[in-house]
């Protein structure tokens, strides 16, 4: 064993560019905070297993903001009350703009999409859908805490995108935050918002999304130039794809501009086969890495 003098550490410190504060994304904590959400298949509203990830959740996320808010709120959804709740982390709180990083947490309380019959009734565990963004979110969370941005950020986990089979028990949460979003923040300092949704497939291909395209053009070419500056070009794939109703709607219904960054060649969306083992931790760090980078860029 030999001691680096003093004098090296703080020369290499100079070179490297090193940053005694800094924390880099963890691709293995976050893939373990998936497998641990994607356990509790009853995680959609009303579900047994809600209050644990719930609270999990908040362990997760408000140590590392600086303002923690969680949205309690109840619907009636085909005659049903439900109890749902947004998690939400603010980071820089005092920042003169913000940008929304969102995701949905709930899972699918069915698998409509099981070949077998037999098997729709069953829960859909939501590893890649719902697990896989907001695990990432989490661990995000922990890199922006470390090294602040310049910008606020508002991390944002949505209750109930996932519920139900029309539009009036879906996009819930986003719904219901989407509405009241003056009461985390001024909505006139909100400069966009990013939706995170089914980025932990691995074999990850994330085309760029019709709605985001049309909404916010200029945004998505800055998201996808900085994956192909980071030699993601792979994963993001510069072309136009799918057309895709989720959370980010409900976001540009109210006059925020959001793009979903998601991965739709998935071929156990909404199945009982939505397991972790479909999804791995470089996918995670692809993703992540995009986000990040690009927060600390300047953002216009
Ligand atoms: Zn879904």
């Amino acid at each position: 064993m030999k001691i680096i003098p003093y004098i090296l550490i703080i020369v290499f410190g100079l070179f490297t560019g090193c940053n005694v504060n800094s924390y880099t994304f963890d691709e293995n904590l976050a893939f373990q905070s998936l497998e641990k959400q994607a356990k509790w298949v009853h995680r959609y509203p009303g579900g047994e297993d809600a209050p644990i990830c719930r609270q999990f959740l908040r362990e997760s996320l408000e140590p590392y903001c600086d303002k923690y808010i969680e949205q309690d709120f109840t619907e009636t959804v085909k005659g049903k009350e439900l109890e749902l709740k947004n998690i939400i982390g603010i980071i820089n709180p005092k920042a003169d703009k913000y940008i929304i990083l969102a995701s949905h947490y709930d899972n699918r309380p069915f698998s409509d999409k099981e070949k077998t019959i037999g098997l729709r009734q069953k829960p859909c565990p939501g590893a890649n859908d719902g697990a896989s963004s907001s695990a990432l979110l989490l661990e995000t969370a922990k890199v922006l805490k470390a090294k602040k941005p310049k910008v606020g950020v508002i991390i944002a986990l949505f209750d109930g995108e996932d519920y139900g089979k029309d539009d009036d028990s879906m996009y819930i949460g986003s719904r219901y935050f989407a509405k009241h979003i003056n009461d985390i923040c001024e909505k006139k300092k909100v400069t966009f918002g990013i939706l995170l949704d089914m980025i932990g497939d691995k074999d990850l291909n994330i085309f760029i999304e019709q709605i985001s395209n049309k909404t916010a053009p200029k945004l998505v070419e800055k998201v996808w130039d900085c994956a192909k500056g980071l030699g993601y070009g792979d994963s993001f794939i510069p072309k136009v794809k799918y057309g895709i109703y989720d959370d980010h709607i409900s976001l540009i219904e109210e006059g925020i501009d959001c793009i979903d960054i998601i991965d739709f060649d998935y071929k156990y969306w909404h199945t009982s086969h939505d397991t972790s083992d479909k999804c791995s931790p470089q996918s995670l760090k692809i993703v992540a890495d995009v986000i990040i980078e690009f927060l600390y860029s300047d953002i216009e």
